[in-house]
């Protein structure tokens, strides 16, 4: 509680604003204490007789056991797929398949609250986030895309669009709601039957969708979650029965994926790594820049394929620009991911915590400076200050590689030319900001830049109807959008 500043003449002033504990409930989820696969709208015991536990990042405690599937659990799941494609789900009418998505939507709507508990605990992730963003995001990309199920003649015309079969869908940890609803939703409106492969350390939203596929009826076979390691995807990966693979991951993998299916003609698309560069011109709103660059690199502990990883500030508003992210970071409230005040939860994993923890150090051997705020960490858990880099050289580890944590790496330019080149020395080309006042040089940057996704005077801002996608080494192909259903359709 903040102390109550008690002059003799005037109100009590509050001294601090500290905030009292703002809890969300737990208990709106129940969590089982074994889950099995989903396979044939039925939960199978794995005949791989394995299973691993999910923890909760926050407090180190284990969540629940969880099946691990093995190769012939993928077997069995492919065959439970291409039955259900077979018994009539692609020639269903396309109105029918549309009213499964909606109804999906609408359930996640609904039971929205215990999802987002269910993700922040499973993930680390702030409720505010998995609340306001996760899940209002992965019920509108059911909507969205319900929405073009049966329009699909006039998203491509003339051009006989019919589904490509079985899609096998791999997903990170970063997102899990929001992947899975990313990967299904286009693939269920585009007549495919799916297995889908969540992450290791982060399965329990996935699980929980099954019951919604239940809630809306989805015929049985149409979406079948395995649940395992990076094996099981590779599994999935090589399965003779599987017509097109969709990965979101790290660069290595995706690499090791594409190598894999070169000369299978099974279809691909990867939304892999990045390494994005936020870049403050002289004459941008900076408050509203500032606030730009903290949503841009510690939205979701800086978790994301598409943070602003690495700041370009022009050189005239450097000072102005430094001083006032930091007096902003020192606002960022770290701890309990389910408290309503958090901004930044804890770290998915301990593998992931170490992994950030050595490029920071890296960081500070190749000489450049650090800042992070006084920030007190709860003691069990995984967890990371928000960091600040200045003093950054293009060469070092923090401004090439993926930290996919809250470490920001400050560098600096003087012309716009100058911003091209050091925003493009880079080998991934997800996404960019720019923050200008003056449209035309937004245009002028936007043609430049060599990035899937640039945002103008905001960041991190997504929506169903926006395709997101990388060049080089951020994959190919694109999510979202009527780009979206392109990879899960053939054409005459
Ligand atoms: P991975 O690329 O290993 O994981 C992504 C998904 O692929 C997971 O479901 C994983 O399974 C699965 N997988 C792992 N190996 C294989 C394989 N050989 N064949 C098929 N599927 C596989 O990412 P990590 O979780 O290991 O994270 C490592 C780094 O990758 C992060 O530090 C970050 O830099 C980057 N990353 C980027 C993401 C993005 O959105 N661009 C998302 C996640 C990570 P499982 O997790 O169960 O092992």
């Amino acid at each position: 509680m903040a102390e109550l500043d008690r002059k003799p003449d005037r109100a009590p002033v509050p001294a601090g604003w500290d905030y009292a504990p703002a809890p969300e409930a737990r208990d709106v989820v129940s969590i089982q204490e074994r889950y099995p696969l989903f396979i044939g709208g039925e939960w199978v015991e794995p005949r791989s007789g394995e299973w691993f536990a999910t923890v909760d990042p926050a407090s180190e405690e284990p969540l629940a056991e969880v099946a691990f599937a093995g190769p012939d659990d993928v077997d069995v799941a492919v065959q439970a797929a291409r039955t259900a494609l077979a018994d009539g789900w692609s020639n269903r009418s396309p109105a029918e398949r549309a009213k499964y998505l909606f109804r999906i939507a609408r359930i996640l709507q609904e039971r929205s609250r215990e999802f987002a508990v269910l993700e922040s605990l499973d993930g680390g992730k702030p409720i505010k986030e998995s609340r306001d963003v996760d899940l209002p995001l992965a019920a509108a990309h059911f909507f969205y895309y319900a929405g073009w199920a049966d329009k699909l003649e006039y998203a491509f015309p003339n051009r006989s669009p019919r589904p490509v079969g079985v899609a096998g869908q791999i997903i990170p940890w970063n997102f899990p709601l929001l992947m899975l609803a990313w990967k299904v939703a286009p693939a269920l409106a585009a007549g495919n039957t799916v297995i889908l492969k969540p992450a290791e350390t982060t399965p329990l939203s996935a699980l929980l969708f099954c019951d919604v596929l239940r809630q809306a009826e989805v015929p049985p076979g149409v979406v079948n979650i395995v649940t395992g390691d990076g094996r099981t995807g590779a599994e999935l990966v090589t399965h003779p029965g599987v017509d097109k693979i969709a990965f979101t991951g790290s660069t290595e993998v995706g690499k090791a994926i594409q190598r894999q299916l070169a000369g299978t003609g099974k279809r691909l698309t990867l939304e892999l790594g990045g390494k994005a560069a936020n870049i403050v011109f002289d004459d941008a709103a900076l408050d509203q820049a500032v606030e730009g660059i903290v949503n841009g690199i510690y939205f979701n502990q800086g978790h994301v394929c598409c943070a602003g990883s690495r700041l370009f500030v022009q050189e005239s508003v450097y000072d102005d620009v430094l001083r006032k992210l930091k007096r902003r970071m020192g606002t960022l409230r770290v701890g309990d991911p389910l408290d309503k005040n958090t901004d930044v939860g804890a770290i998915n994993s301990r593998q992931q915590l170490d992994k950030i923890t050595e490029l920071v150090r890296a960081g500070e051997e190749e000489g450049a400076d650090i800042y992070q705020p006084p920030c007190r960490l709860p003691e069990k858990g995984y967890w990371f200050v928000p960091t600040v880099f200045t003093n950054v050289a293009q060469s070092y580890r923090i401004a090439q590689e993926e930290i996919f944590g809250p470490v920001l790496s400050v560098l600096t330019f003087r012309t716009p030319d100058e911003a091209i080149e050091k925003a493009n020395n880079t080998p991934y080309g997800l996404s960019a900001g720019v923050w200008t006042e003056k449209g035309s040089r937004i245009l002028w940057m936007a043609q430049r830049l060599r990035a899937g996704v640039i945002w103008a005077n905001t960041y991190n801002r997504f929506d169903p109807a926006s395709p997101f996608g990388g060049y080089k080494e951020s994959g190919f192909g694109r999510e979202g959008g009527r780009h979206g259903l392109e990879p899960y359709l053939d054409f005459e």
